[in-house]
């Protein structure tokens, strides 16, 4: 059984026909928010709705990280190495430090409470930036059902001073994003009010000067679901969670193709010996697949 369906014909190079796509674990209600840690050989990810961050290594399976985890949604980990968290329950970011101390990066903006940090990337300059939409306060099951005081933005958090800045205002609900590998593009997907059904579904893109965001264009719209979660590969293409699988968009914002997955994907992250893992979230399970690519992302 073939796992892929190219549009393009470079997409047949990017995967490996002998590759499987592999179920490592199930069970879980929504999983969310993998990030690999190549020191210990492991992933962690969210299984959002029963609070607990979960951790898998091929060495020992499946097992709990943290329980309970304020709801955690998105993970990345700084340019130290450190887990950065976006926590629903809390409604906060934050850093799990080297002795397993957390720190608050980020939990409200000009007085207001954030709303639920959902996804979140490191820049090379160590400035933290993440999505603020309303999913995870909107009803009790990512998070505690509670009001609303901030407009869905994007922020970016100084590594020195934790001064905030809104730097993405003009969407409705911001979720997964990414920088380009030059830093000089950051992508927003766009995954529209909750219970809305004619909500945006798409990936933006903005130019990037050091801390500063400007423009805005329409990048792609996924064909299937929503963007909720991607992340780059050595050549600039996104690989983004779909309705039907991951799908792979070129940097001038063409779909090339896509891996099938049985079950709604949420987020991706590429882990393994050469980064050349895909590592899936999909619903109740994980997923990975080996690939003819790397990704880039830090550290
Ligand atoms: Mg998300």
């Amino acid at each position: 059984m073939s796992f892929f369906e190219a549009a393009d014909p470079v997409f047949s190079t990017y995967v490996l026909g002998n590759a499987p796509l592999k179920q490592l674990a199930t069970g879980f209600d929504w999983v969310e928010g993998p990030v690999w840690f190549g020191d210990a050989n492991c992933l962690l990810f969210s299984d959002i709705p029963n609070n607990r961050i979960m951790r898998w290594s091929p060495d020992t399976g499946i097992s709990i990280y943290r329980e309970p985890a304020n709801f955690t949604n998105g993970h990345t980990r700084d340019l130290q190495g450190r887990l950065i968290s976006c926590e629903h329950g809390t409604r906060r970011v934050t850093r799990t430090e080297h002795d397993g101390t957390i720190t608050v990066v980020a939990d409200s903006y000009q007085g207001k409470r954030l709303n639920s940090p959902n996804d979140v990337v490191v820049k090379s300059d160590g400035s933290i930036w993440f999505s603020d939409p309303h999913y995870g306060i909107m009803t009790n099951y990512e998070g505690h059902k509670s009001e609303q005081e901030l407009p869905c933005q994007v922020y970016r958090v100084d590594p020195e001073t934790y001064e905030m800045k809104a730097v993405v205002t003009d969407l409705d609900c911001p979720n997964g994003l990414a920088f380009s590998k030059d830093e000089r593009t950051l992508y927003v997907a766009d995954t529209g009010k909750i219970f809305d059904e004619n909500a945006n579904r798409l990936i933006r893109s903005y130019d990037v000067d050091n801390q500063t965001v400007s423009g805005g264009k329409d990048f792609h719209t996924v064909s299937a679901g929503c963007a909720d979660g991607f992340r780059l590969d050595e050549n600039g293409n996104i690989w983004t969670s779909a309705g039907d699988g991951v799908h792979c968009i070129s940097p001038e914002g063409k779909f090339l193709g896509k891996i099938l997955v049985p079950e709604t994907v949420s987020n991706i992250c590429f882990g393994g010996r050469a980064k050349h893992q895909l590592f899936i979230t999909a619903t109740t399970s994980l997923y990975a697949i080996k690939l003819n690519r790397s990704g880039v992302q830090k550290p």
